[in-house]
């Protein structure tokens, strides 16, 4: 039975819950909004399953001898790339997988702002999962519904953190399923979905009846991305990383898991078939590709994952790169962010202050906020911030 003594030592990624065949286990919110495994110890049969599919407690580092390939890759349909995060890399994926009548898991945030796991059939439906939602997913019973999936006969495409996928590989207990295309992010951190119902309710009274929340609007171009929120009378409001609350509070390290803090799923050997992620600095790796758009990075790790790669990439610009270049620089993929000293106190004040004063006493509008708000949109109106960049950044 699997016991936590520390919760750096839980993802959240569900796989116990899923697998326990006496139905003991409920995935239960603590005080941070992030949920944890609880065992009703007079059911359990004590078998040990939740542990054997735990990929914290199975964690082994895979440097498998992997003869990976790199791309920098857009997508050509405009549609696709205004939607998704970056270079659209995911829509093409999953393209071929429907192609092939297959399912496609990946995370979508429903109409009541709810982040969770989800599956769709056709391509029409993709467009739930383009673009990141920073607000750790609710992956639900996903992994059950895949392996039924594979087991029809189905090809697979599941999407989401490399914490999830060790998790599902876990839980079907095999990696070489001939029909799963495993596809998992870059993953900074993920943000507590308890702050974010919390937040959600405060930003859906702030702007007036919200009908649309997206993380990463590439309105003001790709280098400017900016959270953006749409109101049911089609008022919209932009905030970038500067200023705006959430992604404040998520790259302060306030809200994130606290395993994502020691994440033992970083690196750039995966298990997975393919690996994706940003590429902001696209300028000092091939200045031919419209780095105003967006474009995705994709390690590809399998033989598999070559040959859909070598079948979908007439939906691209692309370039093959140097696995080497791909990474360099890119320090998500070797560090964990340190969790905010004020956090304790934050998390006290979550529940006995409203979000409005909270934000007021943790992440205030000061002068300096403001005037970084305005330097950064005055740059982007004058068309200046991209080669500000070029400027600053190395490569
Ligand atoms: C929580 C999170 C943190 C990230 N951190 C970084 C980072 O630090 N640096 C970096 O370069 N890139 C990061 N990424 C990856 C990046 O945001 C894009 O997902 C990536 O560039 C692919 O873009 P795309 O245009 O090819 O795909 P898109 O069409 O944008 O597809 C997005 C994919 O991400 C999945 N997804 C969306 N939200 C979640 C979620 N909450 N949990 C799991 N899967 C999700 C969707 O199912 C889909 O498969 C992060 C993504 C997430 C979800």
């Amino acid at each position: 039975m699997i016991k936590l003594e520390n919760k750096k030592d839980c993802c959240g990624c569900a796989a116990c819950f899923q697998v326990c065949p006496s139905h003991c286990i409920t995935m239960e919110e603590d005080g941070e909004g992030f949920i944890y495994p609880k065992i009703d110890n007079d059911k359990c049969a004590d078998c040990s399953m939740c542990e054997k599919v735990c990929p914290i407690i199975n964690y082994s580092s895979h440097k498998e001898n992997l003869k990976q390939l790199s791309a920098v890759v857009q997508h050509k349909n405009r549609k696709t790339l205004r939607e998704s995060t970056s270079g659209g890399a995911f829509t093409a994926i999953a393209e071929y997988v429907i192609d092939r009548g297959g399912v496609v898991f990946g995370v979508e945030m429903n109409s009541e702002f709810y982040v969770q796991h989800t599956y769709v059939e056709t391509k029409e439906e993709l467009y739930k999962f383009r673009n990141s939602k920073y607000v750790q997913s609710d992956v639900g019973n996903t992994y059950h519904e895949a392996k039924k999936f594979l087991d029809s006969g189905r090809m697979v495409c599941y999407s989401g953190t490399p914490c999830q996928i060790e998790g599902l590989i876990n839980y079907l207990g095999k990696r070489d399923y001939d029909k799963l295309i495993l596809v998992d992010v870059v993953c900074r951190a993920v943000p507590s979905p308890g702050v974010w119902k919390r937040y959600a309710d405060y930003a859906n009274k702030k702007f007036d009846d919200l009908s649309k929340i997206r993380f990463r609007d590439k309105t003001l171009g790709y280098q400017y991305s900016t959270m953006e929120y749409t109101g049911k009378n089609g008022k919209i409001s932009r905030e970038g990383i500067e200023s705006d609350p959430w992604l404040r509070m998520f790259f302060s390290g306030m809200i994130i898991r606290p395993s994502c803090s020691d994440c033992k799923f970083r690196g750039k050997d995966r298990r997975s078939d393919f690996t994706i992620w940003d590429c902001l600095n696209i300028y000092h790796i091939d200045k031919t590709l419209d780095e105003t758009r967006g474009v995705t990075r994709v390690i590809i790790h399998t033989e598999k994952g070559k040959r859909i790669f070598d079948e979908i990439n007439g939906n691209f610009e692309y370039r093959i790169i140097p696995v080497e270049a791909a990474v360099n620089g890119v320090k998500e993929l070797s560090v964990s962010p340190g969790l905010n000293p004020r956090r304790e106190e934050f998390y006290h004040d979550l529940y006995r202050m409203s979000m409005e004063a909270l934000l007021n006493k943790y992440f205030p509008e000061t002068f300096s906020v403001k005037f970084k708000k305005f330097a950064r949109c005055t740059l982007n109106r004058l068309g200046l911030d991209v080669g500000i960049k070029h400027f600053f950044r190395k490569g």
